[in-house]
């Protein structure tokens, strides 16, 4: 064995290691706001080296191909990137999440094509990885429509789910042939990659936009999967650690998002639930109290102890600044602020504390459901900014709602509850929100940037 040969293949092993160890410090450091920069960073480190360590193979050829494939992926990525707004997020992560699943699927391609998986166990992985992969692929590329308004509607038609599993059995049919050498033909390999495509596309089509960031997670554990399985056929241990890193976190996010949304995965993928829109429905007593902003700038302004919960509708109008200003002004006067998030409130993981920490909110005044719970009986105030189905009472009472059992913010326990939101408009659920007719509730309407800036007004009113 030449000794150069022996060095290149050491410094591959020793740089996957280092890459491991990167991943998972860059993973932990994003589990916290404070620390998830630089996790971002870490994480993107561990990628340079792996893919840097990669020339290093012996016999790498094609660098003509390589290259300027590299260049442009890298500059429409970086470009990309730096445009994309905050909001428009969860579609980025589908779009970049969909290429890793189609990647996967291009390598179990190629592989099977040229007949060069060696043994039925590693053509059987590269079945697998390549099914896997191209769902993810499609459906990703469906999820990404969705959320940028491309595709308005949901196809849902009787028997649906039905004819997914068909497709879903053709293509399994199709992988033991080729995997099992039976028929390796590439007419057989395109027939598997065209069903996987077409169940990708069929299994996302009917799944309402709002319930994609849960949708995207899945297929973001998916596309780990196929990577991790691909890292075998090539063995590639970098692969291998990327793929299954990726795919355990996606399981456990989309295991906590079903769960604070107190909905099973198989609810989201098949209910259609999350297409809803317009006024709420559902019974409630009570009646819906107005308030002005003057009032409300006084009542803040005299507060000692005010809980801010944003949802939704602080994303829709952007008001995290102004209501950050607000604060600011409160807590000058000597007024508690605290800010109370929701693991759900918004569409997207983490959509409340990246909208916070854009405006420049402290991290020690935000804190998350199971801390801020038992404080809202000392609030004076729990000021409520465009979100609805997070402090709906009636996830704790009615056992007939969509959301019973969700755990919610106990903003109803405040001595005053003020609801900022335009109008009469449902949550993400669709259900009436029993905390608005509650006799300490009052409702601010308006846009809720505009709100937050005649709340600045009336508080510098106070004087
Ligand atoms: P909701 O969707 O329950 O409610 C948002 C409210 O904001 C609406 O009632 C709307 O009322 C109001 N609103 C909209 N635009 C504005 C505006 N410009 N100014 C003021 N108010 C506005 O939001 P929540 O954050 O409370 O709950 C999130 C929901 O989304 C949960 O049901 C969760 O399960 C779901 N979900 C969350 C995901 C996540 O990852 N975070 C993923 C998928 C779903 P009006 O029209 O009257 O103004």
């Amino acid at each position: 064995m030449p000794a150069a040969w022996l060095s290149a293949e050491l410094a591959i092993q020793a740089s996957y290691f280092v890459t491991a160890g990167l991943f998972i410090l860059g993973l932990k450091r994003m589990s916290s706001p404070v620390t998830a920069r630089s996790g971002i960073l870490w994480a993107g480190a561990g990628m340079l080296v792996a893919t840097l360590i990669t020339f290093l193979y012996p016999g790498m050829s094609n660098y003509e191909l390589i290259l300027p494939a590299m260049l442009v992926g890298g500059v429409l990525a970086w470009w990309s990137g730096k445009r994309v707004a905050m909001t428009n997020m969860p579609q980025m992560i589908a779009l970049y999440n969909g290429m890793g699943g189609g990647a996967a699927a291009a390598i179990a391609a190629v592989e099977l094509y040229r007949g060069a998986a060696s043994g039925y166990v590693t053509d059987s992985l590269a079945v697998a990885g390549g099914i896997i992969g191209a769902v993810s692929f499609a459906g990703s590329a469906i999820a990404f429509g969705k959320l940028q308004g491309l595709i308005t509607r949901s196809i849902r038609f009787g028997g649906q789910q039905l004819l997914n599993l068909l497709i879903l059995a053709a293509a399994l049919a199709l992988g033991v042939l080729v995997a099992g050498r039976i028929d390796a033909a590439p007419a057989a390999v395109t027939g598997l990659f065209v069903l996987a495509l077409v169940l990708g596309v069929a299994m996302t089509l009917p799944i309402g936009g709002a319930d994609m960031p849960v949708v995207i997670s899945l297929y973001n554990a998916l596309t780990g999967l196929a990577v991790g399985l691909e890292g075998f056929v090539l063995n590639n241990a970098a692969m291998i650690i990327a793929g299954t890193v990726v795919g355990s976190a996606g399981t456990l996010l989309t295991q906590l998002m079903a769960k604070a949304m107190n909905r099973s995965l198989g609810n989201v993928l098949f209910s259609g639930f999350g297409d809803t829109g317009g006024a709420a429905t559902g019974e409630v007593s009570g009646s819906l109290k107005p308030i002005e902003a003057a009032d409300v700038g006084v009542m803040l302004a005299f507060a000692s102890k005010v809980i801010v919960v944003p949802g939704y509708g602080m994303a829709v109008a952007q008001a995290q600044h102004k209501i950050w200003e607000l604060c600011q002004l409160l807590i000058d006067r000597g007024v508690n602020v605290r800010f109370a998030i929701h693991p759900v409130a918004g569409r997207m993981p983490g959509h409340m504390n990246v909208l916070l920490a854009e405006a420049g909110v402290p991290y020690d005044l935000i804190s998350d459901l199971e801390e801020i719970n038992a404080e809202f009986d000392t609030a004076d105030v729990a000021l409520i900014i465009g979100a609805n189905d997070v402090v709906n009472p009636v996830a704790r009472t009615d056992k007939s709602s969509p959301i019973y059992g969700m755990p919610i913010l106990n903003a109803d326990k405040a001595k005053n509850v003020i609801v900022i939101k335009r109008g009469k408009g449902a949550g993400f659920s669709g259900i009436e929100n029993a905390l608005f007719y509650l006799d300490n509730t009052r409702m601010l309407y308006g846009d809720a940037q505009k709100v937050g800036a005649e709340l600045i007004q009336a508080v510098k009113a106070v004087g």
